[in-house]
């Protein structure tokens, strides 16, 4: 084995199948609300000899000799991370975001201790307290969800919150377009003597642009991933607000400990070092106009998407995401929406709407998102350009009517036939040809 050779020459398997992603992305339009493309500098620190090194413990702690530098790029990482969300306290060792959620839970509760959560199918993540997830089977969870319109149904928190008493209460959302109730939820934690987290993964990077209210002043506790709006490299923070610590002064050493030895073993420094410089750009002033933009770029989509009659969601979004509400065109056609739009090269992921008529699984929604395509360049008027694809697609799907048995036999018939879709096949080439004028890395 030659141990310099390129991956090119050492494994050319896999440099082709990079390579074919690579391409993937170059010829379509990536809409999926969770995903950005990281700097040329994010992604050097990612694939940097860092990876090499054991680094259990913390700064200045370790259990292994050699990491003087290795304390310098995880003091930087949570220096940036306190500064970018004006925080005291900051763990950047969580492998990523449902870690990161994970040791909140271990730091604070004990199993059978009760928690509350924004329901799955409504917008919520698993990890908030979903029956098959961890969170869900070690606790004992009363989900809330959103109303008909769909907005976080308040009064509904408020009531669960004073008859279960839970110890932990989220404020976060996976799929939600519309400003979290920050204010409200604490206002009702308080009440109930829990602990708030707001897990931000989605939002992250909208709220050091200052383009979302930070949870700051509200959450005793904030986790978020950093790969999402953030545009960092897979990974996880958990930090804790002075609210936090005034209720709870051990509560950033119980998350240290959870982290560690809890969970995890040694932390990712190549990630941490990426991290890092993912804060310090987020930190630029730019940053602010970028995140800006994923805004101004999710309300044009979704504005010209309602003008061509598609109903989305809560009538718009204040943030990067919006949802896609296909029941007027049938039941349960957000899989062959997503397949027919995956066809036409514009990735997007299938979603359930507020009181879905259909089943998780073959919900009736599709959900899409800004952050990828405002990376790129794109502004508005490109936004309405990728409205009249998206609605010139979903009009190629509206014959076909989502059976109620055998769905998944029907998707797969399905999925071979749109692709030979002659529109399809146009708008993809329309798509390659929208996506090249724009720089991907
Ligand atoms: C994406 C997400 C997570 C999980 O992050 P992973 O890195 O995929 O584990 C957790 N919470 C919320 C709200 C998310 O959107």
């Amino acid at each position: 084995m030659d141990r310099k050779a390129s991956l090119k020459t050492a494994d050319p398997e896999i440099y082709a199948a990079i390579q074919n992603e690579l391409k993937r992305r170059r010829e379509g339009l990536e809409l999926i609300p969770s995903e950005n493309i990281t700097s040329r500098a994010v992604l050097e620190a990612l694939g940097s000899i860092l990876t090499d090194k054991y680094s259990e413990g913390y700064p200045g702690k370790r259990y292994y000799g050699g990491n003087e530098f290795i304390d310098v790029i995880e003091n930087l990482a949570i220096e940036r991370a306190k500064k970018a969300f004006g925080v005291p306290y900051a763990n950047v060792q969580p492998h990523s975001g449902s870690p990161a959620n994970q040791a909140v839970y271990f730091a604070l509760m004990k199993p059978g201790d009760v928690v509350m959560g924004l329901n799955l199918a409504d917008g919520g993540h698993l990890t908030h307290g979903w029956k098959t997830n961890f969170s869900g089977t070690l606790y004992k969870s009363f989900p809330y969800h959103v109303k008909s319109d769909g907005y976080i149904d308040i009064d509904e928190v408020e009531r669960l919150a004073r008859e279960n008493k839970p110890k932990l209460i989220w404020c976060s959302t996976t799929a939600y377009s519309r400003e979290l109730p920050f204010a409200e939820m604490s206002r009702i934690a308080d009440d109930a003597g829990a602990y708030l987290a707001a897990d931000i993964a989605h939002i992250a990077g909208l709220v050091v642009g200052g383009a979302h209210k930070s949870p700051v002043p509200f959450a005793h506790i904030v986790t978020t991933t950093t790969h999402k709006t953030l545009r960092g490299p897979r990974g996880g923070m958990i930090m804790v607000t002075q609210k936090g610590i005034d209720k709870d002064p051990e509560l950033p050493s119980k998350i240290d400990k959870a982290v560690i030895p809890g969970l995890q073993g040694g932390p990712h420094n190549h990630q941490t070092a990426a991290i890092a410089v993912a804060l310090g750009e987020a930190l630029q002033p730019e940053f602010r106009d970028y995140a800006s933009q994923i805004v101004k770029n999710a309300k044009a989509l979704s504005e010209a998407l309602m003008a061509k009659g598609i109903r989305i969601v809560s009538g718009g979004t204040d943030n990067h995401l919006m949802l896609v509400d296909l029941t007027p065109f049938g039941i349960g056609k957000g899989v062959l929406v997503q397949d027919a739009l995956d066809a036409a090269g514009i990735t997007v992921n299938k979603n359930t709407v507020p009181s879905d008529p259909s089943s998780p699984f073959f919900p009736s929604g599709i959900r899409l998102g800004t952050p990828t395509v405002t990376t790129m360049g794109m502004k508005e008027p490109e936004m309405k350009l990728i409205a009249g694809f998206i609605a010139e697609v979903i009009e190629e799907v509206k014959g076909f009517e989502m059976p109620e048995k055998e769905r998944a036999a029907f998707a797969e018939q399905f999925r071979k036939q749109i692709k030979e879709n002659k529109k399809i096949r146009m708008i993809k080439q329309e798509v390659a040809k929208l996506s090249s004028g724009f720089e991907l890395y």
